[in-house]
């Protein structure tokens, strides 16, 4: 679910950068005066007590481990064009196998993603790097 110590600790800064901004902003169409310019009162407490009663019915942590296995695409997608951009190693990896799908050759992928040929060609396993690049 959301991140509740932030939420807790943000309670006096409700605001866009809020976890629950978005769903507060969506149940509020009140004339009423906007805390942070996102919703009324009514409409943040809504949002609030709605996130918790979720964490509460299915036992959920109030502790958000972030998923070592999360693949952000649009990173992904940017470094796959060459931008500088930081990326997990699953990440890194995801990368490397998209490039490698649209015929890259090892060294070509190594220079878009800002990596070493060692890095690429272990990434890629032994079979797609050439003969002649393979270390004896
Ligand atoms: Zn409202």
């Amino acid at each position: 679910m959301i991140e509740h110590q932030r939420t807790r600790r943000q309670s006096a800064h409700l605001g866009p950068s809020h976890p629950l901004a978005e769903v507060a902003s969506r149940h509020c169409d009140h004339l009423a005066f906007r805390l942070g310019g996102v919703a009324c009162g009514v409409c943040w407490e809504r949002a609030i007590r709605d996130d918790e009663r979720v964490v509460v019915e299915h036992g959920l942590s109030r502790e958000v481990e972030p998923d070592p296995e999360f693949v952000d695409e649009i990173a992904v997608e940017l470094a796959c064009r060459g931008q500088r951009v930081v990326l997990t190693p699953v990440e890194t990896r995801a990368a490397v196998v998209r490039l490698r799908s649209r015929q890259l050759l090892p060294d070509a992928i190594a220079r878009r993603l800002h990596l070493s040929y060692a890095a690429v060609a272990a990434l890629l396993g032994s079979d797609s790097v050439p003969a002649c690049r393979r270390a004896a």
